[in-house]
């Protein structure tokens, strides 16, 4: 079944180069990497601009987070799954790109991100991302900052080690196991800043509550965090 639905995405990009990640129809002209329609289905949460929304309360009683938001509510089987899983597993990272763009849109409106001095993207483990040849979670950057202007690096904060035992886990395990896989490669970089973290999926917080731990004992001023989905 897999190789079919292959088979016929790479007979429909060979025909039609412009088709739509969310439900495979063709993209017209003035659209441009996501159709109208999907565009409209997307499932905006609107927490960027609402404090103790769900996604902050997430790190309550954890890190001391500034902010935290999700554009989009992840729902599986949606155009939304397919435009992620395009991101993450069909090498599209103008996609990504893409969808960063609309985070900024959003974003922009906000008077807590004029605060934001730094960006920096969840980093995968290198292994991975050797293999997907891009991070995602850059990439989302990269597109936020094409409107808001704010400066990121993908260079400072690192993953040392597979977490892919994650899943086998409680939930209180999980948040002790990931204290350990971060690190810090330039201190300096972060200190006194108003640090953003960005991701792509939030589901348990657990990641980014430890990253945010670890920039606030390196001295970070303060943590906000946004991604481009929240797992309901
Ligand atoms: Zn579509």
């Amino acid at each position: 079944m897999a190789l079919a639905i292959d088979l016929k995405e790479a007979f429909l990009h060979l025909f039609f180069p412009q088709v739509c990640p969310g439900c495979h129809s063709d993209l017209v002209s003035q659209e441009q990497l996501i159709c109208w329609e999907c565009m409209q289905s997307l499932p905006f949460t609107g927490f960027e601009a609402i404090r103790d929304n769900p996604v902050e309360k997430l790190f309550w009683g954890r890190s001391l987070v500034q902010h935290a938001s999700s554009m989009l509510y992840f729902i599986p089987d949606t155009p939304l799954q397919h435009i992620i899983h395009h991101i993450k597993y069909k090498n599209n990272p103008a996609l990504a790109t893409y969808m960063g763009s609309i985070m900024g849109t959003k974003l922009k409106l906000l008077h807590s991100m004029k605060k934001i001095d730094l960006m920096i993207p969840m980093p995968l483990h290198p292994k991975k991302e050797y293999e997907r040849s891009y991070n995602q979670a850059s990439l989302l950057c990269e597109g936020i900052h094409e409107v808001v202007d704010i400066p990121w690096r993908n260079d400072v904060l690192i993953r040392q080690f597979h977490t892919s035992t994650q899943t086998r886990k409680s939930r209180i395990e999980r948040w002790e196991n990931v204290s350990d896989v971060f690190a810090l490669c330039e201190t300096s970089v972060i200190e006194d800043k108003h640090v953003l973290l960005v991701d792509d999926v939030i589901t348990t917080g657990a990641s980014m509550d430890a990253c945010a731990a670890m920039l606030l004992t390196k001295k970070a001023a303060s943590v906000s965090i946004c991604s481009l989905a929240y797992t309901i």
